[in-house]
Formats: structure tokens, C-alpha cells, sequence
């Protein structure tokens, strides 16, 4: 096969699926990353069909598989494939239940050689290790000094560190730590991670930075871009995110979505921390009444998103009771209610989701400079998005 179509990011402003597909030059990319990777580029029909499945029921046949012998090659990866214009996908020991490790994309297993783990400073309770090493492993290591690392997840035996900071996951004696260490999350047990962007910038990213912000923006660079760009949106929703992000007291294990609590300025702007989308739902009038829009939520949530269930009415077209003659205003203002003032006032980046053809329409019609997609598809861009995310070091 020498080209292969793939799904791409579904771009929320454009509506309909034909759009969101790239096709890839299958060759050109396996000799491009032979070139860049020391390590190994698998494109064989036998690798593809072993990556095609991980714990989960899902099964995507992946592009390619890269497996990383240095963090340099993780690096290099990224670059190829952000240049030939390839989705890629980070792996660690591939239990995830979700379907987080498959997909149309290059993965890049991490788990084979980068299993690097440096000496615990026992004093401040810190190790650093690559992102492929055994959960069990590292604790075994870090045991030596009477150390543990809280979260152990029930596949500790297989699992990875950077697949526990993907999921950010607990385990059962996490909540030990919950009690009597940092906390039961793997972020609340990560102090700094190197993490590289999908356009091969790396850079160290730790917690407690407000008090260093304006020096990192000012030194400029992606990690500065990234950061401001960060604060800009930290600042914009800072009063939003304290009244609706559920505690952890409240909501221990709150791993949808990405962590913005972390960034507010009280918390001091935990980048390593925070970096765990949004979404939002509006169920049309139809489908509310004929058994709701619980499916959708959680394959939205599925994604890992955070999803804010829209509350109100009707959208205002009411079927097409909206498109006749002389109802415009009536419709609109039906609309005015709750949806449009909540899809006008969502972040940038939040995915609206919607099937219903009337609420699509009055999104687009109303100027909120937003379109709505069905909630499948909502799901399809926010994993094309989740793939191009990644932590290279813990
Ligand atoms: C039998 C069983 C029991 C389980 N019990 C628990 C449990 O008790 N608690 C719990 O929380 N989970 C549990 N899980 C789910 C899963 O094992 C954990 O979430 C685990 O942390 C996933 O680690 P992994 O190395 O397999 O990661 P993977 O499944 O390979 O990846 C997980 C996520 O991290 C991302 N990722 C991996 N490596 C990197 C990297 N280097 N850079 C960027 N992103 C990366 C992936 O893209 C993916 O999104 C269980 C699973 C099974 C099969």
C-alpha cells in the first residue's frame, strides 16, 4: 500500500465528515522516519495487526509503528510526522479499556527501550525515569530507599509510567496517598515532565511556575508561546473554572478532561499537572424525549472530555416550525434562552456537539461563529486530538 487515507482532525467550524480525511504517502513516511529514527519503523502487516488492538474492545489498524531507543527518536518522530502530515499516537503498555492506544495514526511504543530510571533522591522524595518503565519496576526501584509511588493501577505488572500520566490513573492503594502522600492521581504524584509538542519542541514543563511566568513568556520560544497562550485562556475562564471544577474532596478521581484548576494562580500554574478537552452537549427536543442523551455523553466522555450538558429548552426551530414566514425573531429568541449564549461564551477550543439538523442549523444561523457536529464526530476529533498530545519523560 503506498497511500492511505486516514481520518483527520475534524476542524469544528466545517461541518460534515468528507472533509475530515488526509491521505497519507505510506512510503515516502516509513523511508522518511527510517531516515530520522534510530530505533525501530515497523510498517510489516504483522506489527500493524499486534498494534491494532490494546486492552479495550476497539480495534484501528495503526499507519506505522515506531519503537523510540532514545528520547531523540521520540523527538525525531514527531517532526517526520508532523511534516508529512501523519496523526501520531503515543503507547505505553497498552492496557488502557478505552480504545486510548489504537487508532489511524503512527504509534510510538515507548515501552521496549526507553526504560531509563535515574537515582531516588531520597530526601526529596524524587526519581526520574523514562516514560516506558514498569510501574512495578519503578517501585521495586524507588523501594530501595523505602519509597513508593502511589498510584498502582491493577495492571501495575504491565502497565507504564507514561501511560499512567496519559490516563492519569489511580490504583487501590492510591488512596493511601490520598491520606498520607501527595494525593491518589498521578498527577498529584508527578513533579515535572520534558514534553515534546506534535511539532517537535521540547521542553521541561513543572509545577508551581506562577511565580516564574512572566519570565518564561518573556524568554519567548514555543514553551513561551505555549505558556502565554495558557494564561491568556487560565485568565479568561478563571472564575468559571473555581466555581465549576468539582473538587478533588468532592470528585476523587476526576480525570476527564484536561486539569485547568491546576493553572489558576492559587495553585501557582501546574503545566505538568494540568495536562490531562471539553465539550458541549445539546440534546435536540426529539431525542431528549425519546431516551436522552446519556449514550452521547459518555462516548464523549470516552474521548476524555469534559462534557457540560447544556440545560434549556428548545434551540427555537422547534422541527421547522422556525423556517417559516415571520417566526425568525420568535425562534431566535427561543434560542437566546440557553444554547447560543452558552456556545458564544465557550472556550475556543470546545468541541459543540449537537445531531439534531434544526439545533445545527440555528448554531450556524445565529452568528455564534461556531458550528456544531453530531456527537460521533465530536469523539473523532477530540482522539485525533488527544493522539497529537504527548509526554516523553516523567
Ligand atoms: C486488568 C486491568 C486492570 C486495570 N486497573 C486499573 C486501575 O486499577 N486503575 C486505573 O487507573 N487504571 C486501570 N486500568 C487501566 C490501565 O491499565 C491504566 O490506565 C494504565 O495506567 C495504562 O497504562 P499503559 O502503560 O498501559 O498505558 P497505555 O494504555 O499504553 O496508554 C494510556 C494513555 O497514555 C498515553 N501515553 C502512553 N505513553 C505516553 C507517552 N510516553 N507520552 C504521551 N502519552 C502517552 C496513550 O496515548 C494513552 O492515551 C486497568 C486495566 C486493565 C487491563
Amino acid at each position: 500500500m503506498t497511500v492511505r487515507e486516514v481520518p483527520a482532525e475534524t476542524d469544528p467550524a466545517i461541518p460534515g465528515p468528507p472533509r475530515a480525511r488526509i491521505t497519507i504517502d505510506v512510503i515516502g513516511l516509513k523511508k522518511a522516519l527510517r531516515r530520522a529514527v534510530k530505533g525501530e519503523v515497523r510498517f510489516d502487516p504483522g506489527t500493524l495487526a499486534m498494534y491494532a488492538n490494546d486492552a479495550s474492545n476497539f480495534r484501528q489498524v495503526p499507519i506505522g509503528v515506531v519503537v523510540p531507543r532514545t528520547l531523540d527518536d521520540v523527538v525525531a518522530a514527531h517532526r517526520v510526522c508532523r511534516r508529512l502530515g501523519a496523526p501520531v499516537l503515543n503507547r505505553g503498555g497498552g492496557t488502557s479499556l478505552s480504545g486510548e492506544t489504537v487508532n489511524y495514526a503512527v504509534v510510538i511504543d515507548h515501552s521496549k527501550y526507553l526504560t531509563g530510571v535515574g537515582a531516588t533522591d531520597a530526601k526529596r522524595r524524587l526519581v526520574t525515569c523514562e516514560p516506558g518503565v514498569i510501574n512495578e519496576e519503578l517501585n521495586r526501584h524507588t523501594g530501595e530507599d523505602g519509597l513508593v509511588f502511589g498510584p498502582d493501577p491493577s495492571s501495575h505488572s504491565r502497565c507504564v509510567i507514561g501511560g499512567n500520566i496519559g490516563n492519569d490513573s489511580c490504583g487501590i492503594h492510591s488512596v493511601q496517598a490520598q491520606l498520607y502522600g501527595p494525593g491518589p492521581r498521578t498527577s498529584d504524584n508527578v513533579h515535572a515532565l520534558e514534553v515534546v509538542s506534535y511539532d517537535g519542541a521540547r521542553f521541561w514543563v513543572g509545577n508551581g511556575e506562577e511565580d516564574r511566568l512572566d519570565k518564561i513568556i518573556a524568554k519567548g520560544g514555543r514553551k513561551g508561546e505555549i505558556y502565554a497562550a495558557l494564561r491568556t485562556l487560565r485568565d479568561r475562564y478563571a472564575d468559571q473554572i473555581r466555581a465549576r471544577y468539582p473538587s478533588v474532596a468532592e470528585v476523587p478521581r476526576r480525570v476527564s478532561g484536561y486539569n485547568l484548576d491546576e493553572l489558576l494562580p492559587e495553585k501557582g500554574f501546574n503545566v505538568a499537572r494540568a495536562l490531562e478537552g471539553s465539550a458541549l452537549l445539546w440534546g435536540h427536543c426529539h431525542h431528549r424525549a425519546t431516551g436522552g442523551t446519556a449514550p452521547e455523553q459518555r462516548l464523549l466522555e470516552e474521548t476524555g472530555l469534559s462534557v457540560t450538558k447544556l440545560k434549556g429548552g428548545c434551540c427555537g426551530l422547534a422541527g421547522s416550525w422556525g423556517f417559516e414566514k415571520g417566526k425568525n425573531k420568535i425562534s431566535m429568541d427561543c434560542g437566546e434562552q440557553a444554547l447560543l449564549p452558552a456556545v458564544r461564551d465557550a472556550p475556543d477550543d470546545t468541541l459543540v456537539a449537537a445531531d439534531g439538523f434544526s439545533c445545527k442549523t440555528q448554531i450556524a444561523d445565529a452568528r455564534t461563529g461556531r458550528r456544531a457536529l453530531p456527537a460521533g464526530l465530536v469523539a473523532v476529533a477530540a482522539a485525533a486530538r488527544k493522539a497529537s498530545r504527548t509526554a516523553a519523560h516523567w
